[in-house]
């Protein structure tokens, strides 16, 4: 049976739906945006996590530290087992859990209590919908438990397989990034036209939606980039959109997947402000969320 690659479980989650929510980040993305606030869920794969700044190493009398190296981090050595699983000052540990869909139905059920009437899941990542096969029995199991369902997707799926994650959804976040044709697929793999398909089908789908879009200079904010968004916008019907500052809480996980830092410049209050008030002249509702 295939199984679930979680990196991590968030309970009492406010920002991911309605409610109060459990929000489950799954392994594996199609892109490769630079600015990627959860670099551990891109690879499709389980990894390892390196801080350095706990090994204690050869000084600190480690009786690991012949096989202790960087290479731990990204999992690149097989014969580096040492470290593994036997590191003793935590400073080594896997990225993900295996899950098969009943485990993680056990693990996200236990929060009802709290999600009161209004909360549920939500599935982030990485891109849930590459896990669509164990994915969309974990979901019937929740939606025949009456479980309130979300996902978070980049749209950069195929069609077939998001419009199967729609049948069992309650509320999608899709999000909105760089969709300028020439810009994106060098940028991060997007593929403007499947996006672009796959926003069309949820438009039509009935299954209430927000686009989310983060700001990111230059990436996601630019004039070219936010001019096209508002075009997009135009086509839809008032559609909601969340926007926020990118943070740069990706860089410490970055650091301890062994991968170079990537630089977000700062987004000002002025910034949020214009593309606020662009994107309500081009009819979104919109939410902008504090600076995180
Ligand atoms: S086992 Fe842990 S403390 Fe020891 S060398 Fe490896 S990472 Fe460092
Ligand atoms: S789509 Fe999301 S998870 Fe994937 S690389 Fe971009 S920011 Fe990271």
């Amino acid at each position: 049976m295939e199984t679930l690659l979680v990196s991590n479980i968030v309970r009492y989650a406010i920002h991911d739906g309605d409610g109060l929510r459990t929000t489950v980040f799954l392994k594996g993305c199609t892109l490769h945006c630079p600015w990627c606030a959860n670099p551990e869920t891109i690879s499709a794969y389980n990894q390892y996590w390196f801080d350095s700044e706990k090994c204690v190493g050869n000084q600190g009398g480690c009786p690991f530290h012949e096989n202790c190296s960087r290479d731990a981090a990204v999992g690149l050595a097989g014969k580096r087992t040492g470290c593994f699983d036997s590191c003793p000052m935590g400073a080594v540990s896997q990225v993900a859990k295996d899950y098969t869909p009943e485990e993680l139905f056990a693990e996200i059920i236990k929060d009802r209590l709290y999600w009161g009437n209004d909360g549920g899941v939500t599935f982030s990542g990485g891109e849930p919908v590459l896990q669509i096969v164990p994915l969309l029995p974990l979901m019937k199991m929740l939606k025949d438990a009456l479980v309130n369902i979300a996902f978070e997707t980049a749209g950069n799926v195929p069609a077939s397989d998001f419009e199967q994650m729609l049948k069992c959804a309650d509320f999608v976040y899709l999000d909105i990034k760089n969709i300028v044709p020439e810009k994106a697929g060098k940028l991060n793999g997007l593929d403007v036209k499947l996006y672009e398909t796959n926003l069309s089908n949820l438009s039509g789908s009935g299954v209430p939606f927000c686009l989310r879009l983060p700001l990111i200079r230059p990436y996601t904010l630019c004039s070219e980039n936010i001019d096209r968004i508002c075009q997009l916008v135009k086509t839809l019907n008032h559609p909601d959109v969340e926007i926020f500052a990118c943070h740069a809480l990706g860089d410490i996980k970055r650091k301890w997947l062994g991968l170079e830092k990537t630089t977000v410049m700062d987004i000002t209050d002025t910034d949020l402000k214009m593309v606020e008030g662009l994107l309500k002249e081009a009819g979104a509702k919109v939410r902008t969320l504090s600076k995180g």
